[in-house]
């Protein structure tokens, strides 16, 4: 035997006996060899498993229609770039989430990515409150594989329906190594977004998701392309855990207008709410005769975190507002439906305010 055989007869033996141990332990997939990355498509409805009467029917329609295991088998394309397998979480319309809803898909998201079969996961999530999903899930999965939301603004059934690329370029990142360790991720329109940082902007074209700091990166024709990573603590290094979380505390929004009603943020208190994110004009302001309402209210063991109806920006801690006087949080850049996530993690953890603006900084 010649010394380059040697190695060689081993490394064919190592192989050999690489895929055997793939194939007993992979019987859940239809390939035994693992070739290709192993994704699960874990779908909860929204408009990319919608259903409208006409091709022309882009923006009338019904949600959360199609099974998931369709949605694979309109692609067949999916199977060059991954090895695939899809589980019904729910079928709902994203606005239907609850906190309920938001914890069970959590662990069955953690229980895939324990799994050493799963390279990635990727959830199909209607569009409406799909920021909220991605945001929780950056902040309790303990794991940097990857986990991919994904939506569609026109059903399968519409002329130009954006889901099937959608959902093939959202399996490419799933299944790319180089996804891995950068949180959450939700992929739109050719686009990579941080789960932290992207919100919905548009309620009816296909270029409705938006990030203020960028999106991360590109997919393209099955390629990914990255130009950023996420600064924020999230997932491996989160101190939150869906695993040990049981529920989520209340937290309501109200919105600032001209001429609010103190009365509204008590009623929201006599609610249960552990606090309320004000998502206040400009720098999250709070009117002149709201303060003592929320002062009050924050001496009752209430918190108030002020976030801003503006959008884009960040609110600043003791601007127009005196936050270390009044024992108020501000939530940074976050808007305020995910200030509502945050400050609900954030609830389970601590009712210290310099706490809770210290997570709001960190995350
Ligand atoms: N209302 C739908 C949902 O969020 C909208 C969509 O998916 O685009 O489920």
């Amino acid at each position: 035997m010649t010394s380059w055989t040697r190695p060689f007869l081993r490394a064919t033996a190592l192989s050999f006996l690489a895929s055997c141990l793939t194939i007993a332990s992979s019987q859940a997939w239809s390939q035994p060899a693992r070739s290709k990355p192993q994704v699960v498509i874990l779908a909860t409805g929204g408009t990319i498993a919608g259903a409208g009467a006409s091709a022309t029917n882009s923006a009338t329609y019904q949600a959360a229609k199609v099974p998931v295991d369709k949605l694979i088998a309109g692609i067949p394309e999916l199977d060059n770039v991954a090895q695939v397998r899809g589980e019904q979480a729910f079928q709902i319309a994203s606005e239907s989430f609850t906190n309920d809803k938001l914890v069970e898909l959590g662990k069955r998201v953690s229980a895939l990515v324990k799994d050493p079969q799963v390279d990635g996961v990727v959830i199909t999530h209607g569009t409406d409150t799909l920021e909220e999903t991605s945001f929780f899930l950056n902040l309790v999965i303990r794991s940097d594989k990857p986990v991919v939301l994904v939506g569609s603004m026109r059903p399968g059934t519409s002329m130009s329906a954006d889901g099937m690329l959608n959902l093939y370029n959202a399996v490419v990142v799933a299944g790319s190594a180089d996804a891995r360790g950068k949180g959450s991720l939700v992929v739109m329109n050719d686009q990579i977004h941080s789960g932290r940082d992207v919100t919905k902007r548009v309620n009816i074209q296909t270029n409705a998701f938006y990030s203020q700091w960028g999106p991360l990166g590109m997919v393209v024709e099955g390629r990914t392309y990255w130009f950023r990573t996420p600064a924020k603590t999230h997932t491996t290094r989160s101190e939150f855990d869906i695993d040990t979380l049981r529920s989520l505390p209340e937290v309501h929004v109200l919105y600032g207008t001209g001429n609010m009603t103190p009365e509204v943020y008590k009623a929201a208190a006599r609610a249960g709410a552990r606090a309320i994110v004000h998502a206040g004009t400009g720098n999250g302001s709070v009117a002149n005769y709201l303060v003592d309402t929320l002062k009050a209210l924050r001496s009752e063991g209430l918190h108030i975190v002020r976030s801003s109806r503006v959008g884009d920006g960040l609110v600043l801690r003791n601007s127009e507002q005196p936050d270390d006087k009044y024992e108020w949080v501000v939530a940074h850049d976050l808007n305020p439906q995910k200030a509502k996530i945050l400050a609900a993690l954030a609830l389970t953890k601590t009712g210290d305010t310099k706490e809770l603006q210290r997570i709001f900084w960190q995350y």
